[in-house]
């Protein structure tokens, strides 16, 4: 008997889909419950599964299509045999108990992308291939350990934990928090009634406090992989096939293995500007910049965005005079404009200066260190300045060379970001990629929420990422922190908002710690209340953003903030004012 396949009601205003990757071809057997393919709309993404065992017969509506409701796409033969004997798919992972008591589909799905590779045996082949172990690569690797997919990771560093552990987040963030210690112990005691005197750089030591820091965190992830029945290979991987991956391994020799799933998450790496050439000694990337030998009188930050300032903090507290040259009319341009705006003037304030609408148009190296010349975006006068060291920080590229996608059949977009699907598929269907290569946030928790998905998704079950509750933190003094939408991205999208917004300086606890600079802004939709931004300044951002990321988690309002009792004196209570300032009931000022 032939079933037809049908799309299903998805949802009140929804009358048509987009066909997404179908998992098995016409002629395939094809399992009861099985993923056959994905339906994708601008609100949902569903899944179409086998409404029982068969073969499948035939496929109207291709990848691509769009469809309406009810249109037949496809068909089973419920008596039929494969006229192609199917290629036996990896084993379908055992998914673990549920955490909390949700039930669980029976039977499991099959792995949505039901791969055309031999079944998975032998020591070279796994179910899950994952090439990068950053944070993207490495939770994933986490998640399919525990999801039961003999999992192998590929990393050519030598060490786990990828640009976020060994170059990035972390260490960046060890200089941070001592190179603020210093700053503190020189010019931040007196006030509380602490005398210090004879307050010493040692750069050497603070280094060495970095190295140790990130020598532990990539252990611990090699530590994660066996814990989760990981193989972890050293050395760089390449495609030879859409199934095959040739190593050539750090030790010497290659290894060539083979993957049911591909799971890219290559990464980024720096970009720099035509013609300026990074030595990592005079002019450095960021990798450079976290490790210079000693503190340059001068500094000179190409791009204010993140990495630049967060770099330029440390440096300056070290010693060094700063000036960042922004092509833009303003710093850290995705940002709420008036955080933005606060933001400049309080790194102004430390002694940061700013030379914005500039245009570097060159960068020559001296016997001193290099000059950089530039002119007005706008036109006008070519000047130069010359500094110690350049920092060359205006944004990263998505990393695939050597890979050889094209022997896979990936696609990448112009820019070189590897092109995917809501479920993280590339063009080719058992070929996934997250975190950086993807492009979107470069933010190593973003990498992991996608990776984690990914995986699940690959196991048959509903992964997802919510982006507008991941936030992004700048790890300066005060710390900027925000999460979901910024006023102007609402009020060019046509959508009404109240916001809330409470200052530091009328935060009890904030005037017991001396950190009275910055504020809260929450933004909520001015009919429903719910919860579209936040945006805090202040010196603990970082963490306060963790609340509000939550409650735009749940879909929670305004007022869910406002009538959530929070700890006094606590800096979490200027979140609360600011919930309350929606409505207009502030009570502390
Ligand atoms: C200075 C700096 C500070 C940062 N601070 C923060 C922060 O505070 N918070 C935050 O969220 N994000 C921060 N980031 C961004 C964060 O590091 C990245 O978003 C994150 O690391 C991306 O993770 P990923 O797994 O996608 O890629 P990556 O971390 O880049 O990992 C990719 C890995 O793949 C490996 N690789 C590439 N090609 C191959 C191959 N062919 N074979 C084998 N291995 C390969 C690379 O060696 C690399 O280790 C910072 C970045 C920088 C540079």
């Amino acid at each position: 008997m032939t079933i037809e396949l049908k799309v299903p009601a998805l949802g009140e205003s929804i009358t048509e889909a987009t066909i997404g990757q179908w998992s098995k071809k016409v002629g395939e057997a094809v399992k009861k419950d099985e993923v056959l393919v994905s339906l994708e709309t601008d609100k949902v993404a569903v899944e179409v599964n086998a409404p029982a065992a068969g073969v499948l017969a035939r496929i109207d509506a291709k990848a691509g299509d769009t469809v309406t409701i009810g249109q037949v796409i496809g068909a089973i033969d419920e008596s039929g045999t494969a006229a192609v004997s199917a290629p036996s798919a990896a084993p379908v992972p055992v998914a673990p108990a549920p955490v909390v008591a949700a039930p669980l589909p029976q039977p499991a799905p099959a792995p949505a992308a039901a791969p055309a590779v031999a079944a998975v045996s032998g020591d070279d082949a796994f179910d899950l291939v994952i090439i990068g172990g950053g944070p993207g690569g490495y939770t994933s690797a986490v998640r399919a350990g525990q999801l039961g997919f003999k999992t192998a990771i590929i990393e050519k560093r030598g060490t786990l934990g990828g640009t976020c552990l060994n170059v990035g987040c972390i260490p960046s963030k060890a200089l941070l928090h001592a190179s603020e210690l210093y700053e503190e112990a020189q010019h931040g005691l007196g006030k509380f009634g602490v005398k210090v005197s004879g307050v010493e750089l040692d750069l050497d030591a603070m280094m060495a406090h970095k190295s140790k820091v990130v020598g532990e965190l990539t252990k611990g992830v090699e530590f994660l992989m066996k814990k989760n029945k990981v193989t972890y290979i050293v050395g760089t991987g390449r495609f030879t096939g859409p199934e095959t991956i040739e190593v050539s391994l750090n030790a010497g020799g290659t290894r060539t293995i083979k993957a049911a799933r591909t799971l890219i998450a290559t990464g980024s790496d720096v970009s720099t500007l035509p013609g300026i050439k990074i030595d990592e000694k005079t002019v450095v990337s960021s990798t450079g910049a976290i490790a210079l030998p000693k503190v340059p009188k001068s500094l000179i930050v190409i791009g204010g965005g993140v990495i630049g300032l967060e770099l330029g903090s440390v440096w300056s507290r070290l010693g060094s005079k700063v000036t960042v040259i922004e092509f833009l009319d303003r710093i850290t341009p995705n940002m709420d404009g008036e955080v933005s705006k606060n933001f400049q003037r309080l790194l102004a304030k430390q002694g940061f200066e700013f030379l914005l609408s500039t245009k570097v148009t060159g960068v020559t190296p001296t016997k001193k260190g290099a000059t950089v010349t530039f002119e007005p975006v706008a036109g006008g006068e070519a000047k130069s300045l010359e500094a110690d060291v350049v920092l060359v920080s205006v944004g990263r590229r998505a990393y695939t060379d050597g890979l050889n996608l094209a022997a896979a059949g990936v696609e990448a977009g112009p820019r070189g970001f590897i092109t995917v699907d809501s479920h993280y598929r590339t063009n080719v269907p058992h070929i996934y990629a997250v975190g950086d290569v993807i492009g979107g946030l470069m933010l190593a928790h973003k990498a992991e929420e996608e990776g984690v998905a990914a995986v699940e998704i690959m196991a048959g079950q509903h992964g997802h990422v919510n982006y507008d509750a991941i936030p992004g933190v700048i790890y300066t003094m005060p710390e900027v922190a925000n999460v979901g939408r910024t006023e102007e991205e609402l009020t060019a999208a046509g959508i009404a908002y109240k916001t809330g917004k409470f200052p530091f300086t009328a935060n009890a606890r904030a005037k017991a710690n001396a950190q009275t600079e910055g504020f809260v802004k929450i933004i909520a939709d001015a009919t429903t209340d719910r919860i579209l931004g936040a945006h805090i300044i202040g010196a603990d951002a970082g963490n306060m953003i963790a609340e509000i990321a939550t409650a735009i988690e749940f879909g929670g309002a305004a007022e869910d903030l406002a009538r959530t009792p929070h700890a006094h004196p606590t800096e979490m209570e200027a979140v609360r004012e600011a919930a309350l300032g929606v409505d207009g009931r502030i009570r502390q000022m």
